[in-house]
């Protein structure tokens, strides 16, 4: 059977140590999955280009908020009452499923929204059995998505393990409001693991029970939704899917964000700003612009404390359009609801008056975009295999190779390994198997550059650096090396000016 990109991906993935099931040993739990080697290194390279955008060039500071969390913070968020599934369960098996997803899987009907003695009629008149075993379903019943534990000996206080960040910056609010001395508006960023217990994750490593999720809340003036900078992105196209279109069964509307604020389609320039500079990011990682794009969502998806929420969404290849960003206006709900469970002020003092802050809240799943960031590197013709990742998120830099494994050769290419660890590179030293092969592998986990010490490196004391994406290759004195590479890492200089051509 002809595997799809999804397995080959995958495939590569476990091999090569970018991502492994966890406990696998033991069976392994759909939805928990462990980055190797590899993919720890290529998710911090996309966070830390993430960090590029939000704490260095928006100038949002970060904070690290725990992630077990005390009952009332989601108390006051709604969540304990809202972040709720329909479930159904298995008499026979136990087995729960998603009710409206089980309805809609056999019966071909939508019942999203639908309320749980909707759905149980529905189950009973249509006489649905377990998908599983045919056992007898029980009624439906709201489970909430939420690991639920307590937090020390006895049960008196309750915890839970956080399903956003969101709420860890919410109950911050007056102290980095402090922080930035009084500064107005702020945005506060977070990036950490967060946990749902979702009923039945079948997406792999598209649908996880725990994952990280990488927020900006932005709190700013709710009479004043302009973003300053909006102009440096006014011009720039996308692929813009708003409701209406939806609705109609309609098409994607190739505009500007100027054009989209205009004409109402998004609710103000705030969305429009962090709409555009999710496209960008997600470019910077190699995703084409083609494969992107924003859908608002329809009111029925729309959570209860959002007026208008977009997803950014990434075109794969086994699961069609997948959201991999939310960026939505939350108003003052969060905000309004802590002030009051907390009976704390968290009003601000804008031109004389105290107002309460709204939140933007750009919301990006780090793990979906580490997946779609692996996709759209794959590269696949008659001779190779490849993931051709930007270089700047390349998790090994440089591979390190003597020609062959004698005569002096591979003491001079780990000399040169040294130096280019000593000069702050990753790299990876290999030196079994023929130099086609370690090319290879050195391709297949997506190395930008390959030097090899061969004989004339013994005589002359210059290396051979081969590109992983053309294969040329040009030969560089090792004293150039770690500053030939670094400008070939950021661009700076291509190979043809890299040093002399070779063969
Ligand atoms: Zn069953």
């Amino acid at each position: 059977m002809k595997k799809d990109k999804y397995e080959k991906i995958m495939e590569i993935a476990r091999r090569r140590g970018f991502l492994w099931p966890s406990a696998e040993i033991y069976g392994s739990v759909a939805g928990l999955f462990d980055f190797g080697p590899l993919g720890s290194i290529l998710k911090h390279n996309i966070e830390q280009k993430w960090r590029e955008l939000y704490l260095i060039q928006e100038g949002f500071y970060e904070v690290e908020t725990t992630t077990l969390t005390p009952e009332p913070v989601f108390i006051a968020s709604g969540h304990t009452a809202h972040f709720v599934d329909p479930i159904t369960q298995c008499e026979k098996c136990g087995e729960g499923f998603r009710a409206d997803h089980l309805i809609a899987g056999t019966l071909g009907i939508a019942v999203g929204g639908k309320k749980i003695e909707e759905l149980t009629k529905i189950i009973r008149e249509n006489k649905l059995r377990c998908p599983d075993c045919g056992g007898n379903l029980k009624d439906a019943e709201y489970y909430n998505l939420m690991f639920k534990t307590t937090i020390g000996p006895g049960s008196k206080r309750i915890g839970f393990m956080r399903p956003e960040t969101a709420q860890g910056i919410f109950i911050l609010f007056n102290r980095m409001l402090r922080f930035y001395r009084e500064q107005f508006p702020f945005g506060v960023i977070q990036i950490g693991r967060v946990y749902r217990n979702e009923i039945s994750p079948r997406q792999g490593i598209l649908r996880l029970r725990e994952f990280t999720i990488a927020e900006a809340e932005i709190f700013v003036n709710p009479k004043d939704k302009s973003h300053p900078r909006f102009a440096e992105v006014a011009n720039e196209k996308l692929a813009w899917y708003p409701k209406n279109e939806q609705f109609k069964n309609g098409k994607m509307l190739e505009i500007t964000a100027r054009e989209a604020v205009k004409n109402g389609y998004v609710l103000h320039e705030q969305l429009a700003y962090y709409i555009v500079r999710t496209k960008q990011f997600l470019e910077s990682l190699g995703i084409p612009n083609d494969a992107i794009r924003a859908r608002q969502h329809m009111p029925n998806e729309l959570a209860h404390y959002a007026i208008d929420c977009w997803d950014v969404e990434v075109k794969t290849d086994r699961f069609g359009w997948i959201e991999v960003t939310g960026i939505a206006d939350r108003t003052d709900y969060d905000v309004k609801a802590h002030a009051k469970l907390s009976k704390t002020d968290f009003s601000v003092k804008v031109g004389g008056e105290n107002v309460i802050p709204h939140v933007i809240e750009p919301s990006y799943g780090i793990d979906r975009i580490v997946y779609c960031t692996l996709e759209q590197a794959y590269r696949e013709d008659s001779k190779r295999t490849y993931l051709a990742f930007p270089k700047s998120i390349a998790p090994v830099r440089v591979g390190v190779f003597p020609l062959v494994s004698k005569n002096g050769l591979p003491e001079k290419a780990q000399e040169v390994d040294r130096i280019l660890r000593i000069a702050g590179f990753i790299t990876n030293y290999d030196e079994s198997g023929s130099i086609g092969r370690r090319y290879a592998r050195a391709d297949e986990i997506g190395t930008p550059y390959s030097i090899t010490a061969d004989y004339d490196t013994i005589k002359d004391q210059t290396v051979t650096v081969r590109d992983r994406d053309s294969t040329r290759q040009v030969r560089v004195k090792i004293s150039e090396l770690a500053n030939v590479l670094q400008k070939l890492l950021l661009g700076e200089i291509n190979l043809d000016n890299a040093g002399a051509p070779f063969r």
